[in-house]
């Protein structure tokens, strides 16, 4: 930690990912030869991508596609759109798909995509063009038995629609299986669209069960209330948690009695997804949101958002990271030393990923599941995954972050042992 603490300029995300490797390496005494092999994304494909905008010019976008590993499956991981996407940013969140999928058992390595845009800014026209043109061009790259994209921010069912009909154009072949988030009638699964947010509430759920916290006299905050945090404060009060505080890129909002959770999320979908103005609870403070007094807070919205400065002022009892990435190492170990039980991203928002191999499955197969049989194999993956990591966390005595890398570097290395380096 030393050295990420001492540095005057911003440390990269990818360091951070690093850093968790290192201490969990550290901790099972790693062989340092697979250390350093874990530790490089295998592969990273940049591609310069000339579109043709609607006034007839022509823009250059930088797309990027990185496969961190490829050890225990085809890679799997979402597409961002986003005028801030680079490549230490594509290969952190590639990095964390690899340890997400060991955590949760998932038969994929990691990878993750982006392209350098401002999709607000352009129309559909130009969005389906610049899809199709990334998509040619990484087309030796992805695959159903390759790399299997998804979406992420700014990217949605219509992308992967436009992404698998361009697979289709080039392979001749109907292949729904290179994209999972597609909708429903081109092979989609049903329960994706809840499946972070539900399996965000899965973990809290088995953390509270692990520390004898009873939900129903639970109060949670949740920051940021798009598809993870909405879905999430759902199924929190589903469980009888009393939702007090939520936050978006707008504003906050807050009512000590609970929030109507299925109100705002009407509300939002009436008010271009905005909470503000909602009329069941006051206007609050979003710079406060994190430190709100509560039981339960779940930040769903962005990176790094829980650092050194303000770790301290957290008063949850569980923090369930529905975000990737929202809590910087150093923030990281104040929470651990207060006595917060954190539950890592990789574990905690694993449930889209693990519906989106569910939905690999049934276009494998050929045959669809229901909603409900979905939900079942979603709850029985994350109480497993829960299980795996909490049983490794009491044998290391530490964190549910730690044990998670303990967990999938272990899984990771015992296949690549396995199969070998071919050299
Ligand atoms: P989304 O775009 O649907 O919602 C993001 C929410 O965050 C919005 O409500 C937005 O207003 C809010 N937000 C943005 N900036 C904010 C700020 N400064 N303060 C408070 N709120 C702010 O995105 P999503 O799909 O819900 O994803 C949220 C996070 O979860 C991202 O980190 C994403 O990578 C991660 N994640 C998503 C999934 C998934 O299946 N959607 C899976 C795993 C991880």
């Amino acid at each position: 930690m030393a050295n990420l603490r001492s540095r005057t300029i911003p440390v990269s995300t990818y360091e951070y990912v690093l850093h968790h490797l290192d201490e969990a390496a550290k901790k099972i005494k790693l062989d340092p030869n697979l250390l350093r092999i874990i530790k490089e994304p295998r592969k990273i494909t940049m591609v310069k991508l000339p579109i043709q905008m609607d006034d007839g010019t022509f823009q250059v976008f930088t797309g990027y596609r990185v496969q961190h590993s490829i050890v225990r499956g085809p890679g799997k991981g979402g597409i961002r759109y986003h005028p801030n996407v680079n490549l230490d940013e594509v290969k952190s969140l590639s990095a964390w798909m690899t340890w997400k999928c060991a955590v949760t058992g998932i038969p994929f390595g990691g990878a993750k995509g982006g392209v350098t845009c401002d999709p607000k800014k352009m129309s559909k026209g130009e969005l389906e063009r610049l899809t199709r043109r990334y998509t040619a061009d990484m087309i030796d790259v992805i695959g159903p038995e390759k790399d299997i994209p998804a979406p992420d921010v700014n990217t949605n069912e219509q992308t992967m629609a436009w992404i698998m009909d361009t697979y289709c154009m080039h392979t001749r072949n109907y292949t729904s299986s290179v994209v999972t988030g597609k909708p429903v009638v081109l092979g989609g699964s049903r329960g994706r669209h809840d499946a972070t947010g539900n399996g965000v509430g899965i973990s809290v759920r088995e953390a509270a069960r692990t520390l004898g916290i009873d939900l129903n006299n639970c109060t949670a905050a949740i920051q940021g209330f798009g598809n993870v945090g909405s879905i999430a404060a759902k199924s929190l009060v589903s469980m009888g948690v009393k939702i007090v505080a939520v936050s978006d890129v707008n504003g906050a909002l807050e009512n000590k009695k609970g929030i109507d959770i299925e109100a705002l999320i009407a509300y939002t979908v009436k008010n271009k997804g905005s909470i503000v103005g909602f009329p069941g609870a006051k206007e609050y403070s979003s710079s406060k949101i994190l430190g709100y007094k509560c039981d339960i807070l779940i930040p769903a919205a962005l990176e790094n958002v829980i650092t050194k400065k303000n770790a301290a002022q957290v008063k949850a009892k569980i923090v369930g990271e529905g975000a990737n990435g929202p809590t910087t190492p150093d923030a990281d170990a104040i929470l651990y030393q207060n006595g917060i039980t954190v539950i890592p991203d990789i574990l905690c928002n694993a449930g889209g990923v693990t519906v989106s191999y569910f939905e690999w499955v049934q276009d494998r197969l050929g045959y669809f599941w229901s909603e409900e049989d979905v939900n079942h194999r979603l709850e029985e993956h994350m109480v497993r995954a829960f299980d795996d990591v909490y049983t490794v966390s009491k044998e290391f005595k530490c964190s549910l972050r730690l044990a998670s890398y303990i967990l999938a570097i272990k899984r990771v290395t015992d296949v690549l042992l396995l199969r070998g380096v071919y050299a």
